[in-house]
């Protein structure tokens, strides 16, 4: 799947990173760790001393992420969690944000209902227009590459260095891509943000999220505003997600092969009217794969003729769950023009799972045929 050198000693490091601190006797598996006091005789001591302050089983999903990611990470109850936390260590009143006018909805609202009014001003830009914006003004650049849901691709190097000579911090959601596809720390971002509900815990039965970064001050809020929000996550779920991503990369591999095969069909079924997945040679996004994106992921936009003619495919498709998110070992997929995003109402986001690709694709070729 195009993963590189570096990337597949981090993934086989990940898989081993308890090891080096193991003592005879002593679980390979992070145990779940549900106190929320510790053994405190002396505050000074060092060690973990309450429950909102850490947890050994976050700490051992943070250093899987950390390892992933080359980067100081702290470890949220959800994607949107780890969002808040990202930009409201980085805002004040009296500061732009620039953000996506077509990614994730839930982090335009979150910006509109409560930022704006404690003073931020708020500018949506499409994600299409990242490349030729002018940032100057700008405190925070937010991005989201491939966009959430029209898998628009924004150039992080590029986009990151024109923030930056105009002042501001740049924050990339990666949700997409994962740290295994697209590394934006590498590329210039500041602080990258990603709900690991989604590929990194891949089973759909948890939310998470995480904020990285290489900036020791920056990450240290971070950590202050998780500490005071109050917004930490649970030990199970740290547990779960822990487990998910030993097999992050094994579950990627076999996603973004199957997508690449059931885009490039789909792109020529005659039920298709327009298809976005950045692994194809004809998508606007593809000059980022292979460089900026390891490669064309496992989400995959397209078009039918109407609702109607959508819905019907999702009702019909035994192999696809009809839900929202992504990322999960089954393949799901829903028509977005249900939740407001601006895409035809025909338009659906499909995300490939782990079932054998021939199988798969056959219960698409005969949902769309009838
Ligand atoms: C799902 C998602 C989020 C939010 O994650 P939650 O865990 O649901 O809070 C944020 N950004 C993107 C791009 C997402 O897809």
């Amino acid at each position: 799947m195009g993963l590189s050198d570096e990337n597949a000693l981090r993934m086989a490091r990940l898989l081993h990173h308890r090891k080096a601190a193991l003592k005879q006797g002593d679980p390979i598996v992070p145990p779940i760790t549900a106190s929320a006091t510790y053994h405190l005789p002396h505050v000074q001591a060092g060690g973990q001393f309450y429950g909102r302050n850490g947890n050994p089983t976050w700490d051992a999903v943070e250093a899987q992420l950390s390892l992933l990611e080359e980067a100081e990470v702290a470890s949220f109850p959800s994607g949107m969690a780890a969002i808040a936390a990202a930009l409201f260590s980085t805002l004040k009143a009296g500061d732009r944000l620039v953000i996506p006018a077509d990614g994730y909805y839930v982090t335009r609202v979150l910006s509109q209902g409560f930022l704006k009014p404690l003073g931020v001003e708020v500018q949506l830009l499409p994600t299409a227009s990242y490349g030729t914006a002018d940032f100057a003004g700008a405190a925070v650049v937010y991005l989201e590459t491939p966009s959430n849901p029209g898998l628009d691709v924004v150039d992080i190097a590029a986009v990151s260095a024109r923030a930056h000579a105009a002042g501001a911090k740049v924050i990339a959601d990666n949700t997409t891509m994962t740290p295994l596809l697209q590394q934006p720390l590498d590329l210039g971002c500041d602080l990258v943000v990603a709900a690991d509900t989604k590929a990194p815990a891949g089973h759909s039965d948890v939310l998470f999220g995480h904020v990285a970064g290489r900036d020791a001050a920056l990450m240290a809020r971070v950590r202050d505003w998780r500490r005071m929000s109050g917004a930490i996550p649970g030990p199970f779920e740290a547990f779960l997600v822990h487990r998910g991503i030993g097999t992050l990369e094994v579950r990627l591999e076999r996603m973004c092969a199957s997508a690449a095969t059931v885009a490039g069909r789909l792109a020529v079924h005659p039920a298709v009217r327009v298809l976005r997945y950045p692994g194809l040679a004809c998508d606007p996004s593809h000059w980022a794969v292979g460089s900026q994106m390891a490669n064309g992921g496992f989400l995959i936009g397209f078009e039918l003729a109407n609702a109607g003619v959508a819905e019907g495919f999702l009702a019909r498709c035994p192999l696809i769950e009809q839900s929202t998110s992504f990322g999960g070992t089954h393949s799901a997929a829903e028509r977005r023009a249900r939740w407001g995003d601006a895409v035809p109402e025909g338009f659906i986001r499909l995300s490939v799972g782990v079932e054998p690709v021939e199988v798969l694709w056959a219960a698409i070729d005969a949902a769309l045929r009838r």
